[in-house]
């Protein structure tokens, strides 16, 4: 099985489903990670020496982070940050698409719509057009992740809400996960924020308890499609 990861942002991939990238290429599954946004907003002008470094540094923790779950391949891309809505959905489509036809995968990860950040809604809108059903089409199954401090920060208030109805049992790659995003230094936060090490395990440990094991990262599904062979 080929999966493949579509993020709007540099650890969005590790928030949204790293546990469970970790546990199936542990299965011996193929995950490719893909980020289509570039991470940094511009504080000092475009093109500048800073601007420069930052992006610089914060590759490499993608690709620290990306190892340490074990990815197979991770594309960065340098969409403007906090500002997709304002390129041309066709353009973030063609993203998807040129992914898709590359590595043929059968399950996308993706955002969720209605998180906070009008990235991930665009990112998300984009997974779906790029991979309408027609025949041919090689992704059979794509399922929303959610994003803490994106997702549940919309209170509900952005339509559609999450509605997680895909539990993945992540108690043995859990650690994996909080290690990938210690590869992100740039983006450490502190206890009690939604993204430090203390509330991800709180939130896999509370999604494990809804269903019965230790700790489990949650999903939407978006979408299966069960073909018969020929
Ligand atoms: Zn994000």
């Amino acid at each position: 099985m080929k999966v493949l990861v579509v993020a709007a942002h540099p650890d969005d991939e590790v928030l949204g489903c790293g546990a469970t990238a970790a546990r199936l290429a542990e299965e011996g599954q193929d995950v490719h990670f893909a980020i289509l946004g570039e991470g940094i907003t511009s504080r000092h002008g475009q093109g500048s020496d800073a601007d420069e470094n930052q992006m610089a540094s914060l590759h490499q923790h993608a690709h620290a982070a990306a190892e340490k779950v074990g990815a197979k391949s991770l594309e960065l891309y340098n969409l403007p940050d906090n500002r997709l809505d304002t390129v041309p959905l066709l353009e973030v489509v063609k993203i998807v698409e040129d992914l898709i036809e590359r590595l043929r995968p059968e399950i996308i990860y993706t955002h969720h719509a209605g998180d906070l950040n009008v990235d991930h809604g665009v990112v998300h809108r984009a997974v779906l057009t790029a991979t309408r059903p027609v025949t041919g089409q090689t992704v059979r199954e794509i399922y929303a992740f959610e994003v803490p401090s994106s997702t549940e920060w919309a209170f509900q208030q952005l339509q559609p809400s999450f509605r997680p109805n895909v539990f993945v049992d992540v108690a043995r790659t859990l650690e994996l996960k909080i290690a990938a995003m210690e590869c992100y230094k740039s983006e450490a936060r502190k206890f009690p924020h939604p993204r430090s090490p203390e509330a991800l395990r709180a939130l896999a440990v509370r999604w494990g308890s809804v269903v019965g094991c230790a700790a489990a990262e949650a999903f939407e599904l978006v979408r299966s499609i069960r073909l018969q062979a020929d």
